[in-house]
């Protein structure tokens, strides 16, 4: 049996770039059922950091990860992980309500925003239907960033292998009891013994929680897909910005690697899988991109679908449970696991080694006692 400090479960980005905290104070081994990190929804996202998400907390981690982004650690990486991009938020004429209630949102946290109107959408976006017909206004952040999915978990990684932690692939817990002292964790292809566990499994989180004999938090997997499409030839699509609708029901569009990736914004209910897209959302996308441009997707070379997985309030949870000793859970990321995840691990190494609330969040308003696992189970 191998006995460790800290075992993490669940190679993402949240349990990665926790672990890779973890491991410069105690010893951290992660473990992942799959055979590389970032195989569920973190390698499965738009990859986007921008502020027209979530609430004061949502957009108080995504503040204070801002830095870590555009000038990261020296053990995590020598590059930066994302590339300024602005992103553009549109409303018609029905929606213009949510245009003003997003931006007085955004403007608490971001001072990179400003209202624009058809006019100057069209210029950005020459394909955006304006006016009577499609956009009225439009709220533009040049404050976004497009993140490096994979370059993100590898510098994790790094870091975590530079502290002298390790990962191991290929290793699913089947069973994890307390044995009074410590976490037994048995994934059929070791034994481990951990003074601390870490639920970082994702959209499992929960049913790791159960196998453990924990309270769960009440997490909802939601099925959200994108679909790749090429622009019309000669059409130069590299400086358009991250395009959202203001409304649930729109979608967003950005561009990737010389194709456009749009998602219908589905909000789909799934039990914890390797989630597909199906038909429906797939036609959905291309539907609303052609509604809102002038753009026709014949085809759809790529498609992907994840999870998105949140709790009652849709903030990001990290805290010990309280109904069972050194069972920490890290988990709950939603729809902005990677653009909250340096401020995120930095709040769970706090709560993890009782260490004081880091300046970096107090900054930006974020406070323990709105990620404590508590404020959901009691
Ligand atoms: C379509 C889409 C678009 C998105 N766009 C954005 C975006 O633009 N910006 C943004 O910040 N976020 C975005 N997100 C959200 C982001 O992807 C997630 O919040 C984030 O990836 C969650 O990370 P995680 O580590 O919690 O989960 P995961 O990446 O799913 O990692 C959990 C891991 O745990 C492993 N695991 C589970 N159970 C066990 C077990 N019993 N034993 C061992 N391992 C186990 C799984 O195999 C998995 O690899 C998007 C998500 C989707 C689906």
């Amino acid at each position: 049996m191998k006995s460790v400090d800290i075992l993490v479960i669940g190679g993402g980005i949240a349990g990665v770039s926790a672990a890779a905290r973890f491991a410069r104070q105690a010893q951290t081994l992660l473990i992942e059922r799959e055979s590389a990190l970032g195989y569920h929804s973190s390698g499965r996202s738009a990859t986007f950091f921008h502020f027209g998400i979530g609430d004061d907390a949502v957009r108080g981690l995504t503040a204070a990860s801002r830095s870590f982004f555009v000038d990261p650690p020296a053990d995590h990486s020598d590059v930066p992980l994302s590339q300024a991009k602005p992103a553009l938020f549109i409303a018609t004429r029905e929606t213009m309500g949510e245009l003003e209630a997003l931006e007085a949102e955004m403007r608490r946290f971001a001072d990179t925003i400003t209202r624009v109107g058809p006019d100057d959408m069209q210029a950005i976006v020459p394909v955006l239907k304006v006016g009577n017909d499609g956009a009225v206004a439009g709220i533009l952040d040049v404050g976004g960033q497009k993140l490096d999915a994979d370059l993100l978990l590898q510098a994790n990684a790094r870091a975590l292998r530079r502290a002298g932690g390790e990962i191991r692939f290929g290793e699913g817990v089947a069973a994890i009891v307390h044995d009074g002292a410590r976490w037994i964790v048995d994934t059929g292809v070791e034994r481990y013994s951990a003074g601390i566990v870490v639920n970082a499994a994702g959209a499992w989180a929960d049913e790791l929680a159960l196998l453990a004999g924990v309270r769960p938090l009440g997490l909802t997997p939601l099925r959200r897909t994108i679909i790749g499409f090429d622009p019309p030839s000669g059409l130069d699509i590299s400086g358009w910005p991250f395009l959202k609708t203001v409304s649930d029901d729109g979608f967003y569009m950005l561009p990737d690697a010389g194709r456009l990736l749009a998602s219908p914004m589905d909000v789909t209910p799934s039990p914890p899988c390797d989630v597909q897209p199906e038909d429906y959302e797939v036609a959905l996308a291309a539907w609303r991109v052609e509604e809102a441009t002038n753009l026709s997707v014949s085809r759809v070379p790529v498609k992907w679908a994840g999870l998105r997985s949140f709790v009652a309030d849709k903030v990001p949870t990290a805290g010990f449970a309280s109904d069972a000793p050194g069972f920490f859970w890290l988990a709950g990321q939603g729809g902005y696991g990677l653009q909250t995840s340096p401020a995120m691990a930095l709040a769970a190494e706090a709560l993890l080694f009782d260490q004081a609330w880091p300046d970096e969040l107090r900054a930006y308003g974020v406070r323990p006692e709105q990620i404590r696992p508590e404020r959901l189970t009691g």
